[in-house]
Formats: C-alpha cells, structure tokens, sequence
C-alpha cells in the first residue's frame, strides 16, 4: 500500500478485479433464469465501471433525464434502458420518448396523463409500466424503504385499476407491465418473498395480462455486508435470483427484470481518507480525517455505518470517534471505534465506497470533488488518463 502515500487524499479506490468477479456472478445467475438486469446507474457512473457493466449486455436503470443520456452515450441500447422516478419533467419524458427506451416506469395516474399527451405531440406511442406501491415493509433504514403507503413512490392499489384502465383507453401509451422497488440495502429474504407474494396476487386479483403485460420488473434493493467486506465481498446473487425463480407464479413469457445498483458496484471501492488531527475531547478521542460527509454522504444522510482500517498500523489499542472536517455536526464515519493507535498522517480505508458515495459527493464548503484510482491487475491507474497511457505504479 506504499504507492497510496504519494496520492493526495481523499481519493477513492477501486478494485476491478472484484469488480469483474461482482459482474461475473450477477450475469452467470441471473442467466440461469433468463433474468435482465438493469445497473441502476444513480448508485455510481463511474466510466469504467459503466462502460463494463454495459459490455457484458446489462441495461441501465436510470432516475433522470441525464441518466439516459449517460446509458446511451455509454453504449447502452435503448432497448435496455429503464426510467423511473417520482418527478419526471417534460423535457426528460421527451428525451425517453425520442430515444424509444425499453420503458418508462410510471408512478402516477397524473403522470400517465402527460406522457400520453406528450406523446400524442411527438406523434410517438410511449411504452410504459406501472409502479404499484405493494406496501411491503422492507426492514430497512426508513429513509431508503420506498414500498410502503406512506412513501412517495409508485401507484396505491387503490388506484391501478384507473391507471389500468387509463393506459387502455390511450393510444399514445403502450403497457408493458408492472414494476415494483421496495426498498434499498435489504439484507434479509423476508421481503423479497413477500414482495413476490404480494405481485403473484397483484397479477391475477387485476387480470394484469389482458391489458397486454409482456414484462415484470421487480426493482432492485439487494444488500451488501457492510460489516465483513472482505469476508464477504460478492452478493449472494444465487439465494437472490433463486428465491424469485421459486417464489414467482407467473407465465414463462413474461420477461422478468431486475434494477440492481448498490449490490453490484457496493463493494468495489474504498474511499481512501488522512488522519489530520488526532483531538482529545472530555471522555473522547476524535480522529479528524480529510474526507468527510462531502465525500460519503451515507452516515449524515442515514445513520449508515462502513467498516475502517488503518492502513499505517496495526493492533488494537484505542478508542476513537473518526469525524470529517465538514461544519456540520452529523458529519461523523464512526463513534467508540477500535483502531490501532492511531496518529497524524495515517491512511484510512473506509470501505464499501463503490455505491452511493462517489455519486453522491458534493461541493458543500466549497470542497473539490475527490478522484477516483483504479487498481487493475495489481497495477494502480488514474482517472482522467487513458489506461495506456499512464505510467502505471506498482502497489
Ligand atoms: C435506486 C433504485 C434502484 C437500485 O437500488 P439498489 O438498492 O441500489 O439496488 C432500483 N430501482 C429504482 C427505481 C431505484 O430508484
């Protein structure tokens, strides 16, 4: 880990070879079942991660109107391309239209209303999906549990007999199907099994395909280990595909899809962080690192909690709280840890960075976005230069 010294920090790190490994699991499996994965694309567009994820022929999943256009610039085919979300603007419904994506997964009967007209304008036929809110409790932190009554995502039960009916009656709008996403970093099988529960019901109390359902797409929401990243470093991605495989009563012909982000990029990365103060306190000790909330935004924004190493020592002998250098008092990675004694100019790994936390970096304080390095082959490489152009340095 020597070459890591000489590398301004915070950076973050990411391990392609994993990240291969990642990739070979999730596609070997879902193939199994004839299963499409769409990479939800807000969990990190890192280009070579994205331009791998699309060469190995997942399509994008993607929550704005840029995020389409990064699919398709990034190679992905139209036909692959999702696109949801709760507050879709015009330009961004055109955009999909334009560019004839798979699906827009709609969450309202408001919105079926204006793609329908939009379409009509565009002398286009939308191709749509409905976002049913299934009301299942995905046992997650509640600021990532999207599927139940009181969220704001997708269409109550309530009202998908008249989103039904509204998609029948317009002849701008093509109904593909249903798509359900409960929820994120869900790391039990419980409701996944009852999501499937609750779709096998869905489908046949609404007599889903004689309004013409050629697809289901069940979301994503798989979880990593944030605790043993390095026991664990790859999804169960078997137990996952195979409880749908199982679970599901439906018929053969209608193609079943995933929207995974945090369980394929989640573990690829670390965000590599200096120890900048070691500040005692009245009954604690605080480790003040150069990254923080701007550069992992998860613990502020819920409560997350990612693993840390030292990597300048090693044994355990203290106590710490590990906190960032932003003015807000949420911005703390972690409190009463255990690290080795832990000293000014230490390197710290805080891992499971690849989703959700570059993506999310921000600009508060007026901070410079941090890199991104990638480790391929043992060999160190940056970002912004080509693979084959750089000097690589040898960790
Ligand atoms: C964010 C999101 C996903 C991905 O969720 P993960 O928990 O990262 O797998 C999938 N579908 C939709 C609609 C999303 O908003």
């Amino acid at each position: 880990m020597n070459a890591l010294h000489n590398i301004n920090t915070p950076f973050y790190l990411y391990d392609l070879d994993l990240f291969d490994r990642t990739l070979d699991a999730v596609t070997n499996e879902a193939n199994k079942y004839g299963y499409i994965v769409h990479y939800a694309l807000k969990a990190n567009n890192q280009k070579p991660l994205v331009e791998r994820i699309i060469s190995r022929g997942l399509g994008a999943d993607c929550v704005s109107g840029d995020e389409v256009a990064a699919a398709l610039q990034h190679g992905c085919s139209p036909d692959m391309v999702v696109f949801a979300g709760v507050g879709k603007t015009d330009s961004e419904i055109m955009l999909a239209l334009d560019n004839e994506i798979y699906c827009l997964n709609c969450e309202s009967v408001e919105e079926l209303a204006v793609i329908s007209e939009l379409a009509e304008k565009a002398g286009n036929v939308a191709h749509v999906a409905l976002r049913v809110n299934p009301d299942v409790d995905a046992e997650t932190h509640r600021n990532i549990t999207t599927g139940r009554d009181e969220n704001k995502f997708g269409i109550h039960l309530m009202h998908l007999q008249e989103a039904l009916d509204f998609c029948r009656n317009s002849e701008y709008l093509n109904f593909m199907g249903l798509h359900f996403h409960i929820g994120s970093q869900i790391i039990s099988s419980k409701p996944f099994a009852l999501l499937c529960e609750r779709v096998n019901h869905i489908w046949n109390e609404f007599r889903i395909e004689e309004y013409g359902a050629t697809m289901l797409n069940l979301g994503g929401g798989l979880g990593i280990d944030y605790n043993n990243p390095e026991e664990n470093p790859i999804p169960d991605f078997n137990l996952f595909f195979n409880l749908f495989a199982t679970n599901l009563n439906l018929p053969k012909h209608i193609s079943v899809h995933f929207e995974l982000g945090r369980s394929i990029v989640g573990q690829a990365a670390k965000l590599i962080t200096k120890v900048l103060f070691v500040k005692k306190g009245i009954n604690k000790q605080f480790v003040i690192t150069d990254a923080g909330m701007t550069e992992l935004l998860r613990p502020a924004l819920y409560q997350a909690v990612h693993k840390i190493s030292n990597l300048s020592s090693q044994g355990v002998t203290g106590k710490y709280d590990v906190v960032g250098p932003a003015c807000e008092s949420s911005d703390v990675f972690a409190t009463e840890l255990l690290l080795p004694e832990t000293k000014r100019g230490d390197l710290l790994a805080i891992h499971s960075c690849g989703a959700y936390a570059q993506s999310m970096s921000l600009h508060y304080n007026l901070r410079e976005k941090a890199p991104a390095y990638y480790i391929h082959n043992g060999i160190l490489y940056s970002e912004d230069s080509p693979l084959e152009l750089l000097q690589p340095i040898i960790v």
